[in-house]
């Protein structure tokens, strides 16, 4: 069956020689004496002579002395030795054209006991070319390059990387450069990485660099190698900490901007509370005095004309109404202007609102509801009576006056809830209204003194009720909802520490 096979192979020597034309591989037997008795097209074409000129003659007929006596030297070794040479030889033919070779040679003996040398020439000269590209290719480019191969031999570096061997360009100065890299990361060089690390490098100090390996790869000519390459980052890193700077130094800048806006809002809101305190002053003198002598007045011409059936009662009841409004008005520029100290004794808030609501409850609109939910449990709390009273009548009456002014809108009655209870660590007195609520426009300026909506009002009762909540070290929240309501919320400390400290 396997000779039925073999005789059909193919046996035409003819046939065979043609295979052997065709091969890129140059071929070439010469006998025991190396005179050639075959050569193929490729090996003819190397040396620039046709077979028939080639068989008998040697290689001295051929080659420069010296370049024909390396040849047959190799060809002795082999003829005598009968070991396999591996060599690369370079061959320049007659017309001066070089070409490197990888030449293998073996001996042959055949059935009648002669002897053969068998010669084949693989042309590595453009696989060659390609190397030196590639090696000249990381000569142009601001990266160190090594190969390595796995049993410690440097295969190649170009000159970036011996540089950073610190003048040790030896084997052992580049793998002691390779092995310090190493220390940075795990697994280096071995296993495919990046990383950054800093190197000490003779003649340029301390350097970042980006280490990268390829990790063991076959691309070596017998064990593994890896490729490894090595990117300076120094002035990349300077400028990422200039870079930092600028962004910290323009985060402080616009830290700086903020506060010196804020500053100038102070300084601001200061001027005016001064032009107001002036102002203040001015009205209580210029004011006070001619409205104690129209109320006098009025009482007098009530008290004359009183039961004389004048018809005018009405007018002087007009008169008087516009005396308390004057007057109240003057009450709220005065205690707003006038910035007195705090004096906070510790008492119990839900008794003393108790009384405070209902005084004030006896100015209010019959038609209003106030309800009054206590929750500090008799609980003493620091607090200036005097002050305070002002916030939460503050509080009420723009709760009344935005409900009155709205009657025709509300839907519900009007109501007015004042409570009070603890929340982290504040006493909390909160009043809450379900009249018109405030457009958040409005809301955004209702802090600012002066700032009103009403065309009797003198915008300070907000910005009062806040001075009072902040010198007590506490605050004031607003919250309102359009067609739902509003709540004033005031938080004061319970210790007299942070009052103090507010104060
Ligand atoms: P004034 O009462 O003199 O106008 P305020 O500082 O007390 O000054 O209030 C400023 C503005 O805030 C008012 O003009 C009003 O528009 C609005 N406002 C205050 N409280 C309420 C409230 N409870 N409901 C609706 N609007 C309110
Ligand atoms: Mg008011």
């Amino acid at each position: 069956m396997l000779n039925d096979k073999i005789n059909k192979r193919l046996s035409d020597p003819d046939v065979l020689l043609g295979i052997l034309d065709n091969l890129p591989t140059s071929i070439a037997v010469k006998n025991a004496d190396l005179q050639f008795v075959y050569s193929n097209r490729a090996h003819c074409d190397i040396i620039g002579k046709s077979e028939v000129e080639l068989l008998g003659a040697s290689d001295k007929d051929f080659w420069e002395p010296e370049q024909a006596r390396k040849f047959l030297e190799n060809d002795n070794v082999v003829l005598k030795q009968g070991i396999e040479l591996d060599t690369e030889e370079t061959a320049t033919n007659d017309a001066g054209i070089s070409t490197l070779l990888l030449t293998k040679k073996s001996r042959l003996t055949n059935s009648d006991g002669q002897t053969y040398l068998l010669v084949t020439n693989t042309d590595i000269s453009t696989l060659r070319k390609r190397e030196d590209q590639y090696k000249a290719l990381t000569e142009t480019i601001p990266v160190g390059v090594v190969q390595l191969e796995e049993d410690g031999t440097i295969a190649f570096s170009n000159q970036l990387f011996n540089a950073y061997c610190s003048g040790d360009v030896s084997t052992e100065g580049r793998n002691t450069f390779i092995s310090k890299l190493g220390k940075s990361h795990e697994g280096f060089p071995g296993v495919a990485c990046k990383f950054e690390t800093d190197v000490v490098v003779a003649g340029l100090g301390r350097r970042s660099v980006i280490a990268i390996s390829s990790g063991w790869l076959n691309i070596g000519s017998a064990g593994k190698s890896a490729i490894i390459s090595i990117i300076d980052i120094s002035e990349m890193m300077e400028l990422r900490r200039v870079n930092e700077e600028v962004l910290r130094l323009n985060r402080e800048l616009a830290d700086n901007m903020a506060k010196l806006a804020s500053a100038q809002d102070e300084l601001l809101k200061k001027g005016r509370m001064e032009q107001l305190g002036q102002l203040t002053a001015t009205i209580a003198h210029e004011l006070r005095n001619p409205l104690g002598a129209v109320r006098t007045s009025a009482f007098l011409i009530e008290r004359k004309i009183k039961d004389k059936g004048l018809g005018i009662e009405s007018q002087l009841e007009r008169i008087n109404k516009g005396v308390t409004r004057c007057d109240n008005i003057i009450t709220q520029l005065l205690d707003f202007s006038r910035t007195k100290q705090l004096f906070c004794q510790p008492a119990d808030l839900d008794a003393w609102l108790t009384e405070v609501v209902e005084e004030e409850s006896k100015r209010l609109p019959e038609k209003l509801c106030l309800d009054l939910q206590l929750g500090l449990l008799g609980k003493h709390v620091p607090f200036d009576p005097s002050r305070l009273q002002r916030a939460v009548i503050n509080m009420i009456s723009n709760a009344s006056e935005a409900m009155s002014d709205h009657k025709k809108l509300m839907s519900a009655e009007p109501r007015i809830t004042i409570s009070t209870f603890f929340e982290d660590d504040h006493a909390v007195v909160r009043v809450a209204d379900n009249g018109p609520g405030i457009p958040a426009d409005v809301l955004d300026r209702v802090r600012e003194p002066l700032f009103t909506t009403k065309s009797f009002g003198t915008g300070l009762g907000i910005p009062a009720i806040e001075q009072i909540a902040v010198q007590h070290g506490g605050r004031l929240e607003i919250a309102s909802e359009p067609g739902k309501g509003t709540v004033f919320t005031v938080w004061l400390p319970l210790t007299a520490l942070e009052v103090e400290k507010a104060a």
